[in-house]
């Protein structure tokens, strides 16, 4: 009898409450489209209603009609295709944001003489005296008419006045003859310790700086950039990744990475202009005994989880012990079992901590190294929770995915192969079609996700991900992966499946009720244009939390 009254209560309490929801008015409706929901059964709607920031009903148009009230906005999407807006969970915006002012990007571009010409632009709206700068994302495979880098002479002919630099991944620079003398270097200039200066048969320097280091040597010249135009910088890149339909990110640090560069993010969002919603590691790089000690030492301070939904630390990351940080070009990794120690010490700090972590690692040695510390580490303090991440895994096998099932490990997977492919080819041979193996990640159960690795080694562009993942071709058209996986796979982890990253699964990654309204409405449709047009789709409009932060034409 009792228990007959608690149920007709709860019946009741229960109807009341979705009689309420059903009452909500929205702010904003959107229909007449195709709405691809990404929800768990990858249902395709025709109408979503927003309220303030948040999705409140996704169905049909009539199902929507009634959400309407005498103040809700209408937007008739003309049968346009609607998707979730796309979250790169893997990226170097924060380091990016700085020179954003002076930076030209190639992504994309398909043409030497374009490229110049893009630079020639950017020379001509820049003040005489002030550097243009390419801070990677490009890759001489993909210029189809010249296949090639730039030599003093075509910079010269664009920037006559300007100091033009060119960094290419992380193993070149291409200068021009003012950065040459902004830089210092001239026929007389010996090879600094750590990169060489490219010198013709006359001894004089070709433009061409060789060596990684030179990268960091060229940012040096760069000079520090004055904090109001590092916080205009970091609105303008929101924009541009905006209008290629970025609503979320995970910035993983990277060499140069500056508090400096989190601090001009942090007033951004403190203005409460944030367009892309900003989710960072926190990044270090130890590189001996002493310094693994220290980091330890200071670990209980830090705290992720202090901030909101639009900028927050998640954890720690990319680099754990530096000097077994592995390159894509290089032959295979050899974790030195000293090194696996120092790593294993802080992966047990990390742990011990709580902290979640992702960790960079590429080749066969450096994943099968670090998935046995973390067994070890597992033992003394369990990882399960963390959602401990490998970055890349472009050299995974089956066996490694099953010791990451064991452990709750999950896998982010980048589209460097857009640009690198055709050097892959020349350091992995026939292997590059299986790198990474993404096929063989999508079966295998781990929970992953793509992103892009963006700005140095790939292009920002997460259409050009999904065009990769669907298609295996790199910029420039040439067939570069032959694991490839269906746009629905491809949509899904561009998305929802990228939220556990993030610690936003309950807010991102899908159109349904209760989700923040971060959506695209896109140019074309996703799920049906010939594949390889999914590189060239655009957002016609970006919506963030329910505001429209992007529309094509600014309409
Ligand atoms: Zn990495």
């Amino acid at each position: 009898m009792r228990s007959a009254l608690i149920r007709l209560l709860t019946a009741g309490l229960a109807a009341f409450w979705s009689l309420a929801a059903s009452a909500q008015t929205a702010d904003l409706v959107l229909v007449n489209g195709k709405v691809v929901t990404v929800d768990d059964r990858f249902s395709i709607a025709q109408a979503i209603a927003i309220k303030s920031e948040r999705i409140i009903a996704v169905g049909s148009n009539a199902d929507i009609e009634k959400r309407k009230g005498p103040a809700t906005r209408t937007i008739d999407l003309q049968r346009r295709t609607v998707i979730p807006g796309l979250i790169d969970n893997h990226a170097h915006y924060m380091r990016a944001a700085e020179y954003w002012h002076n930076e030209v990007r190639l992504d994309g571009v398909t043409s030497h003489k374009e490229a110049l010409s893009l630079i020639r632009e950017k020379v001509v709206e820049t003040k005489p005296g002030e550097w243009v700068v390419v801070l990677g994302g490009w890759a001489e495979e993909q210029f189809t008419d010249e296949p090639r880098g730039f030599t003093r002479a075509d910079l010269d002919a664009v920037a006559p006045n300007n100091p033009v630099g060119l960094q290419l991944f992380y193993f070149r620079v291409y200068a021009n003859s003012a950065a040459l003398k902004a830089m210092g270097i001239d026929a007389s200039t010996p090879d600094p310790a750590n990169f060489k200066i490219e010198k013709d048969a006359k001894g004089e320097p070709t433009g061409a700086l060789n060596g990684g280091a030179a990268i960091g040597f060229l940012r040096d010249k760069l000079g520090e950039v004055a904090r109001d135009k590092a916080v205009a910088n970091v609105r303008a890149l929101m924009h541009d990744l905006n209008t290629m339909g970025i609503t979320a990110f995970q910035d993983q640090g990277g060499t140069g990475v500056k508090p400096s560069h989190i601090d001009a993010f942090r007033q951004v969002h403190d203005a409460g202009q944030v367009t892309v919603r900003s989710f960072y590691n926190h990044y270090e790089e130890p590189r001996s005994a002493a310094d693994v000690d220290a980091l330890i030492g200071r670990m209980g301070a830090i705290k992720p989880f202090q901030g909101d939904d639009w900028f927050d630390l998640t954890g720690y990351g990319e680099t754990l012990y530096f000097p077994l940080h592995d390159a894509l070009l290089a032959k295979a990794a050899n974790p030195s079992a000293e090194g696996l120690a120092l790593w294993q010490r802080l992966g047990l700090g990390l742990a011990r901590n709580g902290i979640h972590l992702n960790v960079h690692a590429q080749l066969r040695g450096s994943i099968e190294g670090f998935l046995t510390a973390m067994e070890a580490i597992n033992k003394e303090r369990p990882i399960k929770g963390l959602r401990w991440t490998f970055s890349h895994l472009d050299q995974a096998e089956p066996q490694d995915l099953e010791r990451m099932k064991r452990l709750d490990l999950y896998a982010q997977i980048h589209s460097r192969p857009t640009i690198q492919g055709g050097l892959m080819f020349k350091v992995h041979g026939e292997r590059t079609y299986d790198m990474p193996p993404l096929r063989l990640i999508q079966d295998s159960g781990v929970p992953w996700g793509l992103g892009s690795d963006a700005t140095a080694v790939t292009p920002s562009n997460p259409f050009y991900t999904l065009w990769w993942a669907v298609t295996g071709k790199m910029i420039g058209g040439k067939t570069v992966l032959h694991q490839t996986i269906s746009r629905e796979e491809a949509l899904i982890a561009h998305t929802r499946s990228n939220t556990p990253f993030l610690f936003q699964e309950g807010n991102l990654g899908s159109l349904a009720p209760g989700k923040y309204a971060d959506l695209l409405v896109l140019d074309r449709d996703y799920l049906e244009v010939p594949a390889d047009e999914i590189k060239d789709i655009k957002p016609v409009m970006t919506m963030v939390g329910g505001k429209v932060v992007y529309e094509a034409g600014g309409r």
